[in-house]
């Protein structure tokens, strides 16, 4: 049975986005092709706010957030972690053999930029990683202040994870100044599972061609090589980039700002929909992320059951919380293709639902 997925990815996906991935395929070293990588990587880089190269990545996002560890760190690697992806990412650090240290803070909470400074201050580390938003929890961590802080670190390399909350409102990599920032495409790009976007600068570009052991298949220097001929190293998965190029022509149609406003619209129907019911969030609002929202269960409804009787009656699903807070939290994602009527039909189709399970 196939649910309208409301969770925090994979999302719903169009049926223009399903046709594109059907068109034949073309060889990757075709001019076809090549033609095809040319047409998309100006959009790509005006969806990241860089003039540095953006490589496609036949992988989830895990390939290149692991790829950027190997790349970029040879001292050290701070990894911020408040969260399940960020708690993760330390532990993927120690698999690939670095020196790596964790930055805690409870889940929930946002990255706090006094504490990276003080971190940095050290000296011990020469890169850095941080989740924009923490998909596991809704946190979005407040990424000017951070990337400030980075600013005065110069041989610190950054590598941010904005996979949940990339194309959904803009994240200006070069303004900011981030070193290295990933997304997947199946959170806010509505694209099906498989490719991965990374966009590298120069700086981690010369700090990787110093590092032993960057492997090959998330080698920077292979990407920049291919790249140079818009191609890419290996066979990439070709149908999910007409997948891409399709939803390109979607961002462009509506207009960036329009893409934005209507995620915060969405967002703000859900939490105000929350709300009501007196459901909390789970981190301050202020830290709360706008392409979910992450509920507390505060109210003590049995969600699973909710959500089981979301997907008999109607067909779509909600997720139940993540990691160890699965059923202390309910999470409902917002982006992607959704719009307000879209989310009130998912909130109304609850409304038939929750106050059964409401204690009286
Ligand atoms: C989903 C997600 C990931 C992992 O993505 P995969 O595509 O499953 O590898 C990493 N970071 C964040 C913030 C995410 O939301």
């Amino acid at each position: 049975m196939a649910y309208k997925l409301f969770i925090p990815g994979p999302i719903e996906v169009s049926e223009k986005t399903y046709k594109a991935m059907t068109e034949h395929l073309v060889g990757h070293r075709s001019k076809d092709f090549v033609a095809l990588m040319e047409k998309i990587q100006p959009d790509l880089q005006k969806l990241f706010f860089t003039k540095d190269p953006v490589y496609l990545s036949t992988s989830s996002s895990w390939g290149v957030m692991e790829g950027a560890i190997r790349n970029v760190c040879k001292k050290g690697v701070l990894n911020c972690a408040n969260g399940a992806f960020s708690d993760k990412w330390y532990d993927v650090s120690l698999r690939c053999g670095k020196y790596a240290e964790e930055l805690k803070f409870d889940w929930g909470k946002p990255v706090d930029p006094e504490a990276l400074d003080k971190a940095l201050s050290t000296g011990k580390f020469d890169a850095v990683t941080i989740i924009h938003n923490e998909t596991s929890t809704g946190t979005m961590s407040d990424i000017c202040a951070l990337s400030e802080v980075l600013k005065k670190y110069p041989d610190v390399v950054s590598i941010v994870d904005t996979v949940s909350s990339f194309s959904a409102m803009p994240i200006k990599k070069d303004e900011l100044g981030i070193d290295v920032m990933l997304a997947g495409c199946q959170k806010a790009m509505a694209i099906p599972p498989g490719l991965a976007f990374l966009t590298v600068s120069q700086k981690a570009l010369e700090r990787a061609k110093t590092v032993e052991g960057r492997g090959y298949y998330f080698d920077f220097l292979e990407f920049q090589k291919f790249y140079e001929k818009n191609q890419t190293p290996s066979t990439p998965v070709i149908s999910l980039i007409y997948a891409l190029r399709s939803k390109i022509e979607d961002i462009n149609s509506e207009g960036l700002e329009n893409r934005y406003a209507r995620h915060l619209e969405n967002n703000k129907i859900v939490r105000e929909w929350g709300y009501n019911y007196g459901f909390e969030l789970f981190p301050e609002e202020k830290y709360s992320s706008i392409t979910l929202n992450c509920f507390k269960n505060n109210l003590d409804v049995d969600i699973v059951a909710v959500n089981e009787q979301l997907k008999k009656r109607f067909n779509m699903m909600i997720n139940c919380g993540y990691g160890k807070i699965k059923g202390k939290t309910f999470r409902i994602s917002n982006m992607g293709d959704e719009t307000p009527e879209t989310m009130r039909e998912l909130l109304s189709n609850l409304d038939s639902i929750l106050p059964e399970y409401l204690k009286k």
